[in-house]
């Protein structure tokens, strides 16, 4: 028997139709590249998005049509994400620190008919020129004032606004349309594309809204490091106006003093970013021995939080939310806060649960699976390729048969390439991507681990193990470092000691090499792909000579 409910398509523009109702006052603040700040509420928000579908529908867009955005956290790529996606059209978020070559295919796969503009990365498009697809309308995302000078021909985005009508008549799209784009930026072979629906970003926005009530309530002041190019912030410009949160948007200054600043003048309340960010924050906040006076919540994912990151926020009364996901699922799949039964449990276990990548938020089922597919027990011990499913969780990848039949198991679930153990408690502990994980003499090494043991090192400050080739053990780990002091590095003998507390003396690394920096990807993880080509003939000391 059928339930007898009205069928209200789930649509994205009702999030912001919503807050520009009951938390009107909720806004958006955002450090602008023309060097200002500049303040809009969520009902001014709406009333530009209508302005705005206008104008694409001036610049010939339709429905399902491809509209690029190459943009850093603001207000005016907040009014991208609604219009594009309110008007039935795809919101294609381009990561600006692609390569030029990936740039282009992501480009010309999505056949994007508009590309939308900040002002940082017109030149990133004057380089491409000779090759972007004739038909492509540039817009950049200023007023008349602050229009580059540009041998391309470029749009002006407030003119693009100015005269058009405040509402708009926001089709009733089907709620399993598509309505965003994103490429994962895989580091071998093409980009792969995850289009989501409207169904799967409310729902999406809800998940994310009911895992993380710290960050996620009214009259919270969010700050998204995350990039608004990279899976949609994790969904925060639609979580933060669903519940009527503000967002502090930082633009293009995401460096330690920087954001320290904007969450002080602005009382941020919680703030959402990738390890390396909080690296800087961290330094900013030992120089200045001073907490920023709101800051209730850090999230941290995108790579393992290291203990040591975590035990240092807490111990200055911030609560660290260590999250994992995936471009392939909105992207929040689990996360670390302890229930609050677990509270009155001893500060170390309490610390251990937050290193581990979490629970499931709801809407995301997980296993994980031996060689053969089968399932292994959910017991904390056994380790195994994790799969993920759930309703926003990709079925395939856009335009990519063989991607997406590679992907996905025969039960319809989503393999993610990582490699995991889950409790008895449902806490997921990451321990590599399968293609990181160092195979020496048949046993398994996570590199993860070791990492954040050497990252416990006062004289490191940062590091990654990678693979070296072994003619008898096949691989055996290699120790990368950044040292605190280039004239005092880290002596490799401390690290093992400090290591010998938690690993067997056959999985520590073999060597250490020093460097000036480590390598990120587009997203800003530490790009092992980079290290392996770099030091991928490093001789090892058993083999030398
Ligand atoms: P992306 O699609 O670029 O967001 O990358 C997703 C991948 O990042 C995951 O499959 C993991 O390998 C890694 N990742 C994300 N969050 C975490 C985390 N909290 N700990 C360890 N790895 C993570």
């Amino acid at each position: 028997m059928q339930g007898m409910m009205m069928q209200m398509p789930l649509r994205i523009i009702e999030i912001l139709r919503y807050a520009s109702e009951v938390h009107p006052e909720g806004e958006i603040v955002s450090v602008r590249t023309e060097g200002d700040i500049h303040r809009e509420t969520y009902s001014e928000a709406y009333q530009r998005s209508a302005q705005l579908a206008h104008g694409l529908k001036g610049l010939g867009v339709g429905d399902g049509d491809r509209v690029a955005t190459l943009a850093w956290n603001g207000y005016r790529h907040f009014e991208l994400y609604y219009a594009i996606s309110g008007m039935g059209a795809v919101c294609h978020t381009i990561n600006p620190r692609l390569s030029a070559e990936q740039m282009l295919y992501i480009i010309g796969h999505a056949e994007d008919q508009v590309l939308f503009v900040d002002l940082t990365f017109v030149p990133i498009l004057e380089a491409l020129a000779d090759h972007l697809p004739s038909g492509l309308k540039l817009v950049v995302m200023t007023d008349r004032a602050h229009m580059p000078e540009s041998p391309l021909t470029l749009l002006c985005y407030e003119e693009l606004l100015d005269g058009q009508p405040d509402t708009y008549d926001w089709p009733l799209v089907d709620e399993n349309a598509a309505s965003g784009l994103c490429y994962t930026s895989g580091t071998t072979g093409h980009p792969k594309g995850a289009l989501y629906s409207h169904r799967s970003t409310v729902l999406h926005a809800f998940m994310v809204a009911i895992a993380v009530p710290k960050s996620l309530h009214e009259g919270a002041r969010i700050l998204p490091v995350v990039p608004m190019f990279h899976v949609n912030s994790w969904g925060l410009p639609y979580a933060a106006p669903l519940v009527g949160a503000s967002l502090i948007m930082p633009g293009p200054r995401l460096d330690g003093v920087s954001l320290f600043d904007l969450m002080e003048v602005e009382q941020v309340t919680a703030s959402w970013g990738v390890p390396t960010v909080w690296l800087g924050l961290r330094g900013e906040m030992a120089q200045r021995d001073a907490v920023p006076a709101q800051l209730e919540q850090l999230v941290v994912g995108g790579s393992a939080a290291a203990r040591d990151m975590i035990t240092f926020f807490e111990d200055k009364g911030i609560d660290v939310c260590h999250a994992w996901g995936m471009t392939e699922m909105s992207p929040i799949g689990t996360q670390a806060q302890l229930s609050r039964p677990m509270a009155d449990l001893p500060e170390k276990t309490k610390i251990d649960y937050k290193c581990t990548q979490g629970r499931r938020v709801f809407g995301v089922d997980m296993k994980i699976v031996d060689e053969t597919g089968a399932r292994l027990p959910h017991d904390g011990t056994a380790v195994g390729e994790l799969y993920v499913r759930g309703n926003a969780v990709i079925s395939g990848y856009f335009n990519n048969e063989e991607a997406s039949n590679a992907a996905m198991d025969a039960e319809g679930w989503f393999g993610t390439g990582d490699v995991a153990s889950i409790d008895d408690k449902g806490f997921l502990s990451l321990q590599d991507r399968s293609k990181d994980l160092i195979k020496s003499g048949g046993e398994w090494i996570s590199s993860i681990d070791l990492e954040n043991m050497a990252l416990a090192h006062p004289k490191v400050a940062n590091c990654a193990v990678i693979a070296i080739a072994h003619p008898k053990w096949d691989e055996r780990p290699l120790l990368v470092v950044v040292p605190v002091e280039v004239d005092d590095p880290p002596d490799l003998a401390d690290i093992h000691e400090m290591m010998l507390e938690h690993v067997a003396r056959w999985q520590l690394p073999d060597d250490m090499v020093l460097t000036d920096a480590l390598p990120l990807t587009a997203t800003g993880k530490v790009s092992k792909l980079t290290l392996r080509k770099t030091f991928g003939d490093h001789v090892l000391p058993d083999l030398a000579g």
